[in-house]
């Protein structure tokens, strides 16, 4: 993976430094799995609103201990499986991570009974990598049709992780590459498929997703250090 340059400080002083390099515009996503509540709260002081968690689990837990938090918005960010997409609706406003059209449609049948309809993104997956999921371009425009009528996942737009190792200017391709296709969905205009989100870059890679487009970045190791895997 692409080194990224440790942030010194605290917390607060870590977000701080990305804030004066990227745009108010851009959603700072606070990615807080395997982080502890402590840690949280700091991030939370600092003015952090939005975390992400990977594990339906781990965001449970943790939602009990930081109940008192009742402004922020969690973000799934990690791959689901279909057993525990109801529980993913309970504890997340934004799933980022909807990366097939089963799963996608099992979501919106179950997200049909509720009155808090999630946010919703695509997950894609330009490059081939065997360790990411999500839909490539060609089988996503083919499946447009059919999420277009997912009309209670309130889909906003398409989230990207890319492989590890790449150049700054691959990563940098494919950056561009997953905006694109956005544009591309967006000029046909469908029903219920928003496409002004762009959930892409992490604490190695941000700076280029940013100038590519991006509209939430997902930092982890950058604002709380290295995890343990
Ligand atoms: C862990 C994770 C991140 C954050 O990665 P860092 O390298 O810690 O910034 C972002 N997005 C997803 C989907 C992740 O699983």
């Amino acid at each position: 993976m692409r080194a990224f340059s440790p942030l010194s400080g605290t917390i607060a002083e870590r977000i701080a430094q990305i804030r004066q390099t990227v745009p108010n515009s851009v959603r700072l996503i606070a990615v807080t799995k395997q982080v502890s509540v402590e840690a949280m709260r700091e991030a939370y002081a600092a003015g952090v609103r939005d975390f992400a968690e990977n594990r339906v689990q781990e965001a449970e837990a943790k939602q009990a201990k930081l109940s008192d938090l009742t402004d922020v918005t969690w973000h799934l960010i990690g791959h689901l499986q279909s057993n525990k997409a109801q529980k993913a609706l309970d504890c997340f406003q934004w799933i980022h991570s909807i990366d097939d059209l089963k799963l996608a449609q099992r979501l919106n049948r179950l997200a049909a009974q509720r009155s808090h309809k999630p946010q919703s993104l695509l997950q894609v997956k330009l490059l081939p990598d065997l360790n990411k999921y999500g839909w490539s371009a060609t089988d996503l425009l083919q499946d447009l049709s059919a999420l277009s009528q997912c009309e209670n996942l309130r889909i906003q737009g398409l989230m990207t992780i890319l492989p590890h190792g790449l150049s700054a200017a691959d990563a940098t391709m494919a950056f561009q590459k997953t905006a694109e296709l956005a544009n591309t969905i967006q000029q046909q205009n469908r029903p219920h498929l928003q496409m002004q989100v762009l959930s892409m870059g992490m604490s190695n890679d941000y700076a280029l997703a940013v100038q590519a487009g991006a509209t939430m970045i997902r930092l982890g190791r950058i604002l709380f250090g290295d995890r343990s895997t």
